[in-house]
Order: C-alpha cells, then sequence, then structure tokens
C-alpha cells in the first residue's frame, strides 16, 4: 500500500484540513503519515489515522526525508508557506530536495494536490 506524507506550514493548516477532508475517501485508500501538527488536525478533522513524526521544526521534514530515502513514502503533500520565513527553512529545502533525488510526487500547492490525488497513477501499484 502507498504511503502519502502530510506536512503544512502554520498559516497553511487550515487549508491542508479542508483539503484532507475534501479527500477524505481517496486518502482512507493509503497509508497517511505527517509531521507532528499537521498529522494531529489531519487525524482529528477526518477521523483517519496519521503516523505521527516529530513536529517538522524539531526534526518532523527530516525524519520524513530519511523515510523517503528509505523508499517508504510514496507521495508528498507540502503546503510550505511562501509569505514567512521558517525556523527551519534548512530542513524544508533538504525535504524538497530529497523528494528530487528519489522522484516523489510532491504536491507544494493545493492545486498540484488535486492533480495527483485524482492521478490514476496513484492507484497503480509500483
Ligand atoms: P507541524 O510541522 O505539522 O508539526 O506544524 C510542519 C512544519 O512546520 O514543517
Amino acid at each position: 500500500m502507498k504511503t502519502i506524507a502530510l506536512i503544512a506550514h502554520d498559516n497553511k493548516k487550515k487549508e491542508m484540513i479542508e483539503w484532507a477532508e475534501r479527500n477524505k475517501a481517496v486518502l482512507s485508500k493509503y497509508e497517511l503519515c505527517g509531521t507532528g501538527t499537521t498529522a494531529k488536525l489531519v487525524a482529528e478533522s477526518t477521523g483517519l489515522e496519521v503516523r505521527r513524526y516529530l513536529s517538522g521544526p524539531l526534526g518532523g521534514d527530516q525524519q520524513i526525508g530519511a523515510k523517503i530515502a528509505e523508499g517508504k513514502i510514496d507521495v508528498v503533500v507540502f503546503f510550505w508557506d511562501p509569505l514567512q520565513a521558517q525556523p527551519h527553512d534548512p530542513d524544508v529545502k533538504a525535504l524538497l530536495r530529497i523528494a528530487v533525488v528519489y522522484d516523489i510526487p510532491i504536491a507544494t500547492n493545493k492545486a498540484t494536490a488535486d492533480y495527483v490525488i485524482t492521478s490514476p497513477l496513484l492507484s497503480e501499484s509500483e
């Protein structure tokens, strides 16, 4: 089963919750994980099980990056905030980088996330 990682910066969490609720039926077919606060909020709002890593600024982005390197994450939805500086900016960049290194689809805004979640490729086995 494919694993989808969910991450949203603070100003994007509302958008992530709305997106996850809207796509709950599809998300329920996959393993879900995310950075601490995002995972908690999505789990509470959708009732889906979401594996929680550490909060992003405390190393959660790095944990998800490591899972990508291990081949354990298939898709990332990462609503990062382009309008606010993040204390863990190097981790954010590292996550974006490692997703490209391993050719993992990484949706960084809602429009792209909608394309990815509705793609027939998502349900194809590797
Ligand atoms: P959070 O981390 O889900 O724990 O807030 C997200 C981030 O800021 O990278």
